[in-house]
């Protein structure tokens, strides 16, 4: 067990001491004094009144209720905001820095948003100090956990399991097959218009039973157990789910396992609650199975309204966490972790999964190559095996017919 002696007690300060406590694998309570016996321990207050090896002196943010516009001033020695620097043993307000990151504390304050609604990176401080590919969070914890063991060498932490757990978002299961006639004679006419000859043969190939689809890869990765969001939503400028009608496609919804099973809220359905209903209860007839977890399509996620719905629905897990178009730590973490809803000032029942790498952050981003997309691939796997947490990808089936995206589908395929 670990103790925070603090005079504080309210929902923000015990959020923290739940994030510890999952980081360390251990209890870790919130007391007012010191107990008799011998706990290690650190003091949370203003100032040090229990003589800890280990104070942290705190800068307000923990103690306030509300939302409120905070200075996103870095201070680059600490890495911190300059709002959290204060004289104590880290030199700055550490609980507060987490609670600020993990809660995603700015998306409630920056109002400003990119052409399809979603949060921008580039206003992130993070990524404004270059620190969107560091797990910022995790290494607070590192520190914290490595001052823990310094001052209190009889302490130990509980074991932490590195998973290896990759997931794939199925928007479309068919290039071809699985639409109605009108929507395939579009297509073709479509092909025609645009002269896309050769993908008009491979559609007759397809549709005559000649070819296979390229999309529908999933009798490749039988034996990888992946963790499969499903688009269920209406056809639509970014929906283009199909295949609901498809023998092979059915068979191979129902033969998922109910812990692998989650949906993939449409565009449409963003912030408009009875749509995704319709769809979670559609996935749930489909597959005959109960479901409690989620992805957003495009990652259209808001805070903290995309959650407050999922939470209204039943949705116990959330795999959102991570930036569209960019490789890299959302949240600055790789640990899962409790939502906390800042205009509620509460602690939720959702579990937020954060992902750092997603194939199309390579794909269609100019910027990153795949050899970067390999490269990085190992340095999250290596950060979630350093600090026993879930190595959870995102992957599509979509992109492997592509000759030089095969090696994606040998990552996905790989035992790590
Ligand atoms: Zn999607």
């Amino acid at each position: 067990m670990f103790l925070i002696i603090s005079p504080y007690q309210n929902s923000r300060l015990a959020y923290v001491a739940i994030l510890i406590s999952k980081f360390l694998n251990c209890e870790v309570k919130i007391q007012k004094h010191l107990p008799s016996n011998q706990v290690p321990f650190l003091c949370y207050a203003d100032t040090n009144y229990c003589n800890a090896k280990i104070f942290i002196a705190s800068n307000g943010l923990l103690l306030e209720k509300h939302i409120r516009p905070i200075e996103m001033l870095w201070d680059t020695d600490l890495q911190c905001l300059l709002a959290f620097k204060n004289k104590s043993t880290f030199g700055f307000d550490v609980f507060s820095a987490m609670f600020f990151h993990v809660t995603r504390y700015e998306e409630y304050l920056i109002q400003a948003r990119d052409d399809l609604g979603r949060f921008k990176v580039l206003n992130a401080v993070l990524f404004k100090n270059n620190l969107v590919k560091t797990p910022l969070v995790d290494l607070h914890l590192l520190m914290l956990q490595e001052a823990i063991f310094q001052c209190f060498p009889q302490f130990s932490t509980g074991v932490k399991q590195y998973q290896y757990l990759p997931s794939m978002d199925i928007d479309i299961a068919f290039d071809y097959l699985g639409r109605d006639l009108k929507r395939n004679i579009g297509a073709a006419l479509n092909d025609i218009y645009k002269l896309k000859l050769a993908n008009l043969w491979k559609r007759i190939l397809v549709n005559f039973g000649l070819a296979k689809d390229p999309a529908f890869i999933f009798n490749k990765v039988l034996s990888t157990p992946i963790l499969y969001f499903i688009h269920t939503g209406k056809y639509g400028a970014f929906d283009k789910s199909c295949g609901f009608n498809h023998p092979e496609y059915l068979n191979f919804i129902k033969n998922i396992p109910r812990n692998s099973i989650a949906i993939h809220p449409s565009f449409q359905s963003y912030l408009a609650i009875s749509i995704i209903k319709s769809e979670i209860e559609k996935l749930e007839k489909l597959s005959g199975k109960q479901i409690t977890k989620s992805r957003q399509h495009f990652i259209k996620l808001i805070l903290p309204e995309s959650y407050q719905m999922l939470i209204q629905l039943g949705i116990t897990d959330d795999y959102s966490m991570g930036w569209p178009n960019m490789s890299g730590y959302r949240a600055g973490t790789a640990m899962s972790y409790p939502f906390f809803d800042l205009t509620t000032n509460e602690l939720t029942n959702l579990t937020i999964h954060p992902f750092m790498w997603m194939d199309t952050h390579y794909i269609f981003n100019n910027d990153l190559t795949l050899e970067d997309g390999l490269r990085e691939f190992e340095e999250f796997k290596q950060h979630c095996k350093r600090i026993g947490v879930p190595f959870i990808p995102i992957f599509h089936n979509n992109h492997f017919k592509i000759a030089r995206y095969t090696v994606f589908l040998d990552l996905l395929n790989s035992t790590l």
